[in-house]
C-alpha cells in the first residue's frame, strides 16, 4: 500500500472533484454488509488508450436549487416542468416523475397528456401517466442514444443535485422521497432484463472517510461503506471500503423502456420545440416539460447551469465484478466495456470532449492499482 502522502500527490489529488458531493464523503460505520457481499476480482485491469472503444461527452443538467417539479400556466396549457436533476437524473428520474404526475393529476382536468422529452426523466413520467390511465404522447427532438441520459453511467446515487446554500430542510425532505421513490422501483426492474443492476462497489480514499450528508439523509439506502483489509486485493489506496450499489445500464435501460412505452400504447414523437409558444399548436392541453438542457432555450430557464461530464469507454475486462469511485474518478464495467470518468466541467456551453481529461483520468485509474506481477 502507498502512504496517504503518495496518495494525496498522486493522481487521484490532481483529480479531486471540483464541487459538489464527495464521493468519499461516508461515515465510517457499516454493519451487517459482509454477508451479501462476493468477493472481489484481484485482476489488475488495464487502462492503456489502445483500449478505448469510445468516449461520449454530454451536459448535466444542474440547478443549484435542486430539481424544480412545479405547475406554469401559459395561455391555456397547464405544464408541469420536471427539471434541473443535476448530476442524479437517473436516480432521481421515478421520484420527480411521480410528483410531477401527482402535480398534473391534482388539476383534475382530463384529456391526454403530452411529455416533453423523451430522456430517464421523460419515459419515467410517461410510464406513471399511463399507470393514471392517461393517455401519453412523448414528443422530443433526440431519443436514445442522443440524449444525455444515454451518457450517464449510471450509479444509483443523488450527486450533483444542489448548492450546499440550497440545502433547506423543505430540499432535503423532497429529494429523500424522490431517492426512496426511485429506489422502489429500480429494486423491482433488477434482474428483469432491464439493466438494473446490483453491484459491489469499492470506495478508495486518503483516509477513512468523514460522514456525508446523503448518508445521514438517507441511511438506510446509502449506509457507509465497509473497510476491508485484504492483502491479495490489487488496491494501491491507505483506505479501501466496500458497499453495495444499484447501477442502471442505460445502454439496455433505455432501449428496453422505450420498447415498454411503445408497447403499452404511447407514442413517441420527434419533434423539436423551438419556443413555448409553438406548444399552442399541439392538441394536448396538459403537458409535462422533461427536457433537461433544453429547457433553457425552450422556456427561458436560465437557472439551469450545464455541468460538462466525459465517460472514455475501455474493450471489456470480464474479470471485473465491481465499480470503484476514488476522488474525481470512477470506474463502471458494464458488458459493453469499462466506462471510465469524473469530470465536472461547470459552464461548458457546447460538450465538447477534452482529450487531456481523459489522460489524466487513465493514468489516475492506474495509480489506483498495484502494479501488476
Ligand atoms: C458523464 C455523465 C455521467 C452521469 N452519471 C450519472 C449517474 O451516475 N447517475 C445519475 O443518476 N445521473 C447521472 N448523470 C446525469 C443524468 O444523465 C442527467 O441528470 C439525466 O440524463 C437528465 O435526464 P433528462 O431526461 O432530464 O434529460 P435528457 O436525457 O437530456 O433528455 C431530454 C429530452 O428532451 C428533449 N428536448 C430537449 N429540448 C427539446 C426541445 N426544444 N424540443 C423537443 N425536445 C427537446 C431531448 O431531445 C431529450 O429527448 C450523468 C451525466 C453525465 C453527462
Amino acid at each position: 500500500m502507498i502512504s496517504r502522502r503518495e496518495w494525496l500527490a498522486g493522481a487521484s489529488g490532481l483529480l479531486a472533484a471540483r464541487f459538489a458531493e464527495p464521493l468519499l464523503s461516508r461515515p465510517a460505520k457499516a454493519e451487517g454488509a459482509e454477508a451479501s457481499l462476493p468477493a472481489l476480482a484481484t485482476a489488475v485491469p488495464d487502462f492503456s488508450p489502445r483500449h478505448i472503444t469510445a468516449r461520449m461527452v454530454s451536459l448535466r443538467p444542474y440547478r443549484p436549487e435542486g430539481f424544480r417539479v412545479e405547475l406554469e400556466t401559459i395561455a391555456d396549457r397547464s405544464i408541469v416542468h420536471n427539471i434541473g436533476h443535476g448530476g442524479a437524473g437517473i436516480t432521481l428520474s421515478w421520484g420527480t416523475a411521480r410528483m410531477a404526475v401527482d402535480r398534473l393529476l391534482a388539476l383534475r382536468q382530463p384529456g391526454p397528456v403530452a411529455v416533453l422529452g423523451c430522456g430517464a426523466v421523460g419515459l419515467a413520467t410517461a410510464w406513471l401517466l399511463h399507470e393514471a390511465g392517461r393517455a401519453v404522447t412523448i414528443y422530443a427532438s433526440e431519443v436514445h442514444p442522443r440524449v444525455t441520459s444515454s451518457v450517464a453511467g449510471a450509479s444509483f446515487f443523488p450527486s450533483l443535485v444542489v448548492a450546499g446554500v440550497s440545502r433547506t430542510p423543505e430540499f432535503e425532505e423532497r429529494l429523500a422521497a424522490a431517492v426512496r421513490t426511485s429506489h422502489r422501483r429500480f429494486l423491482g426492474l433488477l434482474g428483469r432484463g432491464m439493466g438494473v443492476v446490483r453491484r459491489s462497489h469499492v470506495v478508495l480514499a486518503a483516509e477513512r472517510p468523514g460522514g456525508g450528508w446523503v448518508s445521514r439523509l438517507l441511511p438506510e439506502l446509502f449506509p457507509p461503506p465497509l473497510e476491508i483489509r485484504d492483502p491479495s486485493l490489487p488496491f494501491a489506496a491507505p483506505w479501501v471500503g466496500i458497499e453495495e450499489r444499484l447501477f442502471i445500464e442505460t445502454q439496455r435501460y433505455l432501449p428496453a423502456l422505450m420498447g415498454a412505452v411503445r408497447k403499452a400504447g404511447m407514442a413517441i414523437q420527434r419533434r423539436t420545440f423551438r419556443d413555448a409558444t409553438e406548444l399552442g399548436r399541439l392538441r394536448e392541453r396538459l403537458i409535462v416539460n422533461c427536457t433537461g438542457m433544453g429547457s433553457v432555450g425552450l422556456f427561458g430557464h436560465a437557472d439551469l447551469i450545464p455541468v460538462q461530464g466525459q465517460l472514455t469507454r475501455l474493450q471489456t475486462d470480464s474479470r471485473l465484478n465491481y465499480t470503484l469511485s476514488a476522488p474525481g474518478l470512477y470506474l463502471h464495467p458494464r458488458r459493453d466495456g469499462l466506462l471510465l470518468g469524473g469530470t465536472q466541467d461547470v459552464g461548458v456551453l457546447k460538450p465538447r470532449f477534452d482529450p487531456a481529461a481523459e489522460e489524466r483520468i487513465l493514468a489516475g485509474m492506474q495509480q489506483l492499482y498495484r502494479p501488476a506481477g
